[in-house]
């Protein structure tokens, strides 16, 4: 096992992975910010290093800043949570060429699943269902006029480099290629340095599941179920359950062992997410995270397995003990991310926080890094915490999601709380009847008032 690991991260997920540690017996080091000092990842890990100052590239994404934090401490092994460097494979190269582990994939599975055109060659090639598209990037405006007319409108223009919901846009009708094209090109080589960009069917009212998989890299890997995660904003999750009221047993099996079996043949290490699109009763891959994901409680609450434990334990080059039978899934779970934002217009609500009392009792979890008197910075994203609610079924998991978001309180900022407590008394979301453009539509409707 590691003998102590460095969380290149901050917020809830730096405490996260601060608990998967203790609980492991290994010894941590948080690295900060100045904007940072006072946070609670700091607080609570057995050491602590500042980095830089408060933009994340000066400190969070600063490579030789966190090498030396590694030198430093003498931690062994880096765990990177999400976002920052957690897809970056020359990262994951850099900490290898100095001895230290990356907590994550090999480098070259994170690069084959950055690259959204190479991950889809690969998905199909594997077995896995993708959408319809271009096979690869359009080579040029002919070409991609050409390609659209065989895959039809509505279609997709995305960015091969594309991630975080953005490098995406909908064409309805051939007289909007040119211009959307150009858009697209633009954004993506602005926002990610690479202008490749491909076509996509784009399919109408899917929902969005995906499957979580636990490889040990050595050809052992199970999957871990779905999570449903079709209520979104801007392509950016914002409430997600598993099991997905859309899949029986039968679909959920058939998927997964697609999955897990690709995950064998590629002898994946670690954990990771592959996202599909679930029309008609057809999955469509649509791309693969290689990382933790911010809803991965959703799946710890139903099989009882804690996913960053296991990550860890297979990064230090343990056999994967578990089987693909040992996954059981019980009840029901439901996670929905609280943003220090207004929950009408979603402006950012940075700031102090003057009282916080976070609900409890039984199949309540709330993963935050806030505390009371706490003042949220503005450099980075806005999640103050995430609400995960379990339940013996769907039903008592909603009636104790509106329990929950009762007792919830976060004075001082504005929080998306409210657009929950509205949600979780909607009949479609009751129901389960709802597809990615849910959301936006409830949304439009000006069903919220501030
Ligand atoms: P990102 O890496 O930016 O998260 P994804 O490829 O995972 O991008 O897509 C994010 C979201 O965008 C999906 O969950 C879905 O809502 C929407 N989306 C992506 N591809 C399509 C498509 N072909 N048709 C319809 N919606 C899509």
């Amino acid at each position: 096992m590691f003998d102590k690991i460095l969380i290149a991260n901050r917020g809830e997920i730096a405490l996260r992975v601060l608990r998967a540690c203790k609980e492991l017996g290994i010894p941590t080091v948080a690295v900060h910010s100045t904007a940072d000092e006072d946070a609670m990842h700091v607080r609570l890990a057995d050491e602590s290093v500042c980095i830089g100052p408060p933009p994340a590239k000066d400190s969070y994404l600063n490579i030789p800043a966190l090498l030396a934090a590694c030198e430093i401490t003498g931690a062994d092994a880096v765990h990177p949570g999400y976002g920052f460097l957690s897809e970056n494979a020359r990262f994951a190269e850099i900490l290898g060429e100095h001895n230290v582990h990356f907590i994550g994939p090999r480098p070259e599975h994170i690069r084959l699943m950055g690259d959204k055109i190479a991950a889809k060659r690969a998905a199909q090639g594997l077995g896995i269902p993708v959408v319809p598209g271009s096979d690869g990037g359009v080579a040029s405006d002919a070409d991609a006029f050409r390609l659209a007319r065989d895959i039809g409108f509505p279609l997709m223009l995305k960015a091969a480099a594309g991630g975080g919901g953005r490098g995406m846009k909908v064409i309805r009708a051939e007289h909007e290629m040119a211009g959307g094209l150009a858009l697209t090109r633009a954004e993506a080589q602005a926002a990610f340095g690479d202008d490749t960009v491909y076509l996509e069917k784009y399919l109408e009212q899917p929902r969005h599941i995906e499957i979580q998989v636990l490889g040990d890299g050595k050809g052992r890997a199970i999957h871990l179920g779905e999570r449903d995660c079709s209520l979104q904003r801007r392509h950016q999750k914002v409430w997600e359950e598993g099991p997905s009221p859309a899949l029986n047993t039968a679909a959920r099996d058939d998927i997964g062992a697609v999955v897990a079996k690709a995950m064998r043949d590629i002898k994946y290490l670690g954990v990771g997410t592959v996202e599909f699109l679930y029309e008609d009763g057809k999955f469509s891959f649509i791309e693969m995270n290689t990382r933790i994901q911010v809803e991965h409680p959703v799946t710890e609450m139903i099989t009882d397995i804690d996913l960053v434990v296991e990550q860890i334990r297979v990064a230090a080059g343990n056999d994967l003990t578990l089987t693909q039978d040992n996954v059981k899934f019980h009840g029901h779970a439901i996670e929905c991310r609280i943003n220090a934002e207004n929950p009408v217009s979603f402006r950012p609500s940075p700031g102090k926080i003057v009282h916080y009392h976070p609900p409890g009792g039984l199949g309540v979890r709330v993963d935050s890094a806030v505390y009371h008197g706490y003042a949220i910075p503005p450099f980075y994203d806005s999640l103050v915490g995430k609400l995960i609610v379990h339940g013996k079924t769907r039903s008592e998991c909603l009636m104790r999601l509106r329990r929950a978001l009762d007792e919830f309180v976060v004075d001082g900022i504005e929080t998306t709380i409210p657009l929950f407590r509205a949600l979780a008394q909607e009949k479609d979301i009751i129901d389960g009847d709802y597809h990615i453009h849910w959301l936006e539509e409830f949304l439009a409707r000006g069903a919220l008032k501030e």
